[in-house]
């Protein structure tokens, strides 16, 4: 295997060369350690941190952004999204509230990154 991917663990954007196989993989082109650990991760097993946004039942703000609470793993993303698209908020809510807990069981939350507000009463 012969890949070239770029570093994002830091505004730096190494270009990394990452060759050889799972347990023997060489990379170059980092600056410092962290290019390593990010190469290994991207290519053994990459992570994403997932933002979307969720229905609600407010007359004009229909959508709510969201992130979850940690990246997960890339291949996961259609999982998880197949559940987040099953909530459905109806609350006042304010970013960093927690909508959702334990998605797939993975102690990974569903995070909300906008405000809603319902008129009480
Ligand atoms: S290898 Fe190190 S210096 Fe280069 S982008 Fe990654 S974290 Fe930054």
């Amino acid at each position: 295997m012969h890949k070239n991917i770029t570093c994002i663990a830091c505004p730096r954007g190494c270009l990394l060369t990452v060759s050889g196989e799972a347990e023997d993989l060489i990379i170059s082109g980092n600056e410092c350690r962290k290019g390593i650990e990010y190469g290994r991760q991207e290519i053994l097993e990459p992570l994403r941190m997932l933002t979307t946004t969720v229905r609600t039942t407010h007359p004009v703000y229909t959508r709510l952004p969201v992130r979850l609470s940690r990246e997960v793993p890339l291949e996961q993303i259609p999982e998880f999204m197949k559940v987040i698209n099953q909530v459905c908020v109806s609350r006042t809510c304010i970013p960093g509230d927690v909508m959702a807990v334990n998605l797939l069981e993975s102690e990974v939350d569903l995070i909300a990154t906008g405000e809603l507000y319902y008129e009480k009463g």
